[in-house]
C-alpha cells in the first residue's frame, strides 16, 4: 500500500496560527511584540532566501523582526561586536546568526557569544547541554519540527526504535536526544556505521539527515516503517531524476529542471520509500516547512522566557 504523505504545511500553518495567538496575547500583557533579529553576513544565495523567509513570515506572525546584512568583508571583532550590542538590547528576544559565515569568521565563538536565552536556534552550548540533561530549553528547529510532525500526525514515540542516519549538531544529535526525551530507543548511524541497511531496516521511525540526494532507498527501509526525510538537495541530472520520481512526479521535476536548472530532492528516493513506508515526508513540503514555524516558536518561548 503507498505511505500516508505527511504534509509539512498543513501543520507548519497549525503552528504558525498558534504563534501568532500567542504574539497577540504577549502583546496585551506586555505592549510590546517578541522580536527577532537575524545576522547574515556575505552573499550566500541559499542564505539570503532563507533570511527573507525568515523575516517574511515574523511579519505575518506579528513578530518584530530586523535583518542585519553585513558585507562579506565584515570581520570576526565586528560581527562579535553587533552579538553583544544585540545580547544588551532589552527589544530583542531572538538572535540568529545565518550559517554558513564566511571562512574567517569563527562560527563557534559567534553562537558562544549569543546570549543563551536569546538563542532562538538552540545551537548554544549552554542549550545543547540543557537538551541533553533533559531540560527545558531553546532547541534546534529542524528537530524540534520533526517532533511535530510526529506529534500531530498521531504517530506512536515512546517505546519506538528510531533509526537517525546523520549526526551533525544542528539536525542529527539535537533530533536523537528529542527522540529520546520522547522515549524512543534511538540508534545514531553515520558514514562510518558498518552495513547501515540492515540497521536502518529495524527502524519504526526512520530519519534522514544526511545531505545525499535519493541516497535511502527501499533496501533499507522496514515495511510499515514512518520515514521522515529532513534532506534539501538540488538535483539537476534528469536520469537521477528518473530514479527518484514516479512517472506522474517526474514530469514536473523535469520541468523544473528545465525552467530553473534543478528540482529540490531529499535524502531519501521518494518512489521507493512511498512503496515500503507507512508513512512519509515529501520533499518539498514536509520538513523543511516546518523550521521556520518552529523558528518563530521558539522567538516567542524566548520573549516569554526573558519577561
Ligand atoms: P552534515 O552536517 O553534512 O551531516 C551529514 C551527516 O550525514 C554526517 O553525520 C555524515 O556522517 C552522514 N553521512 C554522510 N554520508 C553518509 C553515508 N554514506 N552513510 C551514512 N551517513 C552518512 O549535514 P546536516 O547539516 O545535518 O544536513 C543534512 C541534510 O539536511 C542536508 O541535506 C541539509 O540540506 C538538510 N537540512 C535541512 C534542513 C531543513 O530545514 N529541512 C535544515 C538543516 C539541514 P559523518 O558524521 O560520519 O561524516
Amino acid at each position: 500500500m503507498a505511505a500516508r504523505v505527511l504534509s509539512g504545511k498543513a501543520i507548519a500553518d497549525e503552528i504558525k496560527s498558534e504563534v501568532a495567538g500567542e504574539v497577540r496575547q504577549f502583546f496585551e500583557r506586555h505592549r510590546i511584540r517578541p522580536g527577532l533579529t537575524v545576522v547574515r553576513v556575505g552573499d550566500d544565495p541559499a542564505s539570503a532566501v532563507y533570511v527573507g523567509s525568515k523575516v517574511k513570515t515574523s511579519e505575518e506572525l506579528g513578530i518584530r523582526s530586523e535583518h542585519l546584512h553585513l558585507p562579506a568583508e565584515t570581520s570576526h571583532e565586528e560581527v562579535l561586536a553587533i552579538v553583544r550590542d544585540l545580547n544588551s538590547r532589552d527589544d530583542v528576544d531572538g538572535i540568529l546568526v545565518q550559517l554558513p559565515l564566511p571562512p574567517k569568521i569563527d562560527a563557534n565563538e559567534i553562537i558562544e557569544t549569543i546570549d543563551p536565552s536569546k538563542d532562538v536556534d538552540g545551537f548554544h552550548p549552554m542549550n545543547v547541554g540543557r537538551l541533553s540533561l533533559g531540560e527545558d530549553s531553546l532547541v534546534p528547529c529542524t528537530p524540534a519540527g520533526v517532533i511535530e510532525i510526529l506529534k500531530r500526525s498521531e504517530i506512536t514515540i515512546s517505546g519506538r526504535h528510531a533509526v537517525i542516519v546523520g549526526r551533525s549538531n544542528i539536525v542529527g544529535k539535537p533530533m536523537a536526544m528529542l527522540l529520546l526525551k520522547e522515549n524512543a530507543t534511538v540508534t545514531i548511524c553515520h558514514s562510518r556505521t558498518i552495513d547501515l541497511p540492515a540497521i536502518t531496516r529495524t527502524a519504526d521511525i526512520l530519519v534522514a539527515a544526511i545531505g545525499r540526494a535519493g541516497f535511502v532507498r527501499g533496501e533499507h527501509i522496514r515495511e510499515g516503517a514512518t520515514v521522515i526525510d529532513v534532506g534539501i538537495n538540488n538535483v539537476s541530472d534528469p536520469d537521477l531524476s528518473a530514479e527518484l520520481f514516479s512517472p506522474e512526479d517526474l514530469e514536473k521535476r523535469l520541468k523544473a529542471i528545465e525552467n530553473r536548472g534543478f528540482t529540490l530532492v531529499g535524502d531519501v528516493n521518494p518512489k521507493e520509500a512511498i512503496e515500503k513506508a507507512a508513512n512519509f515526508t515529501p520533499v518539498p513540503g514536509g520538513v523543511g516547512l516546518l523550521t521556520v514555524a518552529m523558528l518563530m516558536k521558539n522567538t516567542v518561548k524566548a520573549a516569554k522566557m526573558r519577561r
